[in-house]
C-alpha cells in the first residue's frame, strides 16, 4: 500500500495548513504520515530512526532496510553515542 496523494512540497504545505499542530515535532510526525519517512536516518546504538520525526525504523538485528534507494544514514550525536 503506497500513499501517493502528495507529490510536491507545495501540495504538502497546502495540506499542512489545514492540519492543526502544536510544535515542530508534531508537524514532522504529520509530514511523515503523509509522505512517508525521510530518506535521511540517524543511527543510534544499533537502532535506526527517521531523520525527520525520529520514529524507530529498524535495527541492526535484521529488520534494517539499508537497501532503501537513496537512504542516507546520518551520524548521531546523542550522549549515548558520544561515550561509546
Ligand atoms: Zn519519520
Ligand atoms: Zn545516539
Amino acid at each position: 500500500m503506497k500513499q501517493k496523494e502528495i507529490e510536491s512540497e507545495k501540495e504538502l504545505k497546502e495540506v499542512l495548513k489545514k492540519i492543526p499542530y502544536k510544535d515542530n515535532k508534531q508537524r514532522n510526525n504529520i509530514i511523515c504520515s503523509l509522505i512517508g519517512h525521510s530518506r535521511i536516518s540517524t543511527m543510534c546504538i544499533g537502532y535506526r530512526h527517521c531523520g525527520r520525526c525520529e520514529d524507530l525504523l529498524g535495527d541492526n538485528l535484521g529488520s534494517v532496510d539499508y537497501g532503501q534507494p537513496g537512504a542516507v544514514i546520518r551520524g548521531h550525536n546523542c550522549g549515548t553515542c558520544r561515550t561509546t
